[in-house]
């Protein structure tokens, strides 16, 4: 499919002035909220994103809990004020289908057998949406786990790749996105490299998926060293004080 719009200059740069491999900049704080058990808070290009871990507490009701494991609810919503034209407030199919991804993801990698009859809510507030928040909550989301010391078997973490202008690229922008012709979020388990998430918009051939499949894993263990080293500053800096 063209583009309306091109997406690249005439030295292959993107609209950002980007390489096709490159990550657009990430910024993470740790533990930005006080009654929260765990959270972070993420920058990731134009997306900015809050994650905060309660629990694990008794689920209620109770009729939700598990006997023999804990139960993960995340909840994704993104604020009416973060995008362009006012969202309208509250959940929608969209959000709904982004939190069920993200909680069944999340669900892959907490020892939740640790935790019988128990929810772990993981709550993700996205203030301002450039396309990607799903990746840039799950990874804030990962952070927020790893602050909270739940036990998890590793930080999840997730990246895209998607095509535009016949290229396969990573970590789609808002117009790359609006205007490109497939997006590929996954999310990982870095150590393992397990798939958490994997979804699809547009159309790859099978040796552009792979392609891109490799891409956005690559992407995902940029971003993964990116979540340890913000670990790390808090804490290494509690140990210092
Ligand atoms: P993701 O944010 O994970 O890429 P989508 O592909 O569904 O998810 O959305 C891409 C982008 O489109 C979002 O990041 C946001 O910038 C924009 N967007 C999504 N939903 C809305 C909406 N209801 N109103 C305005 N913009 C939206």
């Amino acid at each position: 499919m063209k583009p309306d719009i091109k997406l690249f200059d005439s030295d292959g740069k993107r609209l950002d002035g980007r390489k096709p491999d490159e990550l657009r900049e990430i910024k993470i704080e740790v533990g930005v909220l006080h009654r929260a058990e765990g959270s972070c808070y993420l920058e990731w290009g134009g997306n900015k994103a809050i994650a905060a871990v309660y629990g694990p507490r008794e689920a209620i009701p109770r009729h939700t809990q598990n006997p023999l494991r804990a139960i993960i609810n995340a909840r994704y919503n993104m604020a009416a004020f973060s995008v362009e034209d006012r969202k309208r407030p509250g959940p929608d199919r969209r959000s709904r289908e982004i939190s069920k991804v993200i909680s069944e993801a999340l669900a892959k990698i907490v020892l939740t057998e640790r935790f019988p009859r128990a929810s772990i809510d993981v709550n993700i507030e996205i203030l301002e949406a450039e396309a990607g928040t799903r990746c840039a909550g799950l990874t804030a989301a990962g952070v927020a786990l790893a602050d909270a010391g739940i036990p998890i078997r590793d930080i999840p973490v997730a990246c895209a790749a998607g095509k535009i202008e016949n290229q396969v690229v990573l970590d789609l922008g808002k117009d790359e996105d609006n205007h490109g012709d497939a997006d590929l979020p996954i999310a990982i388990s870095p150590r393992t490299n397990e798939i958490l998430l994997m979804q699809m918009d547009g159309h790859l051939t099978l040796d552009e998926f792979d392609t891109a499949l490799e891409l956005a894993m690559k992407g995902c263990h940029i971003v993964s060293d990116l979540q340890k080293k913000a670990i790390l500053k808090k804490y290494q800096n509690i140990e210092e004080v």
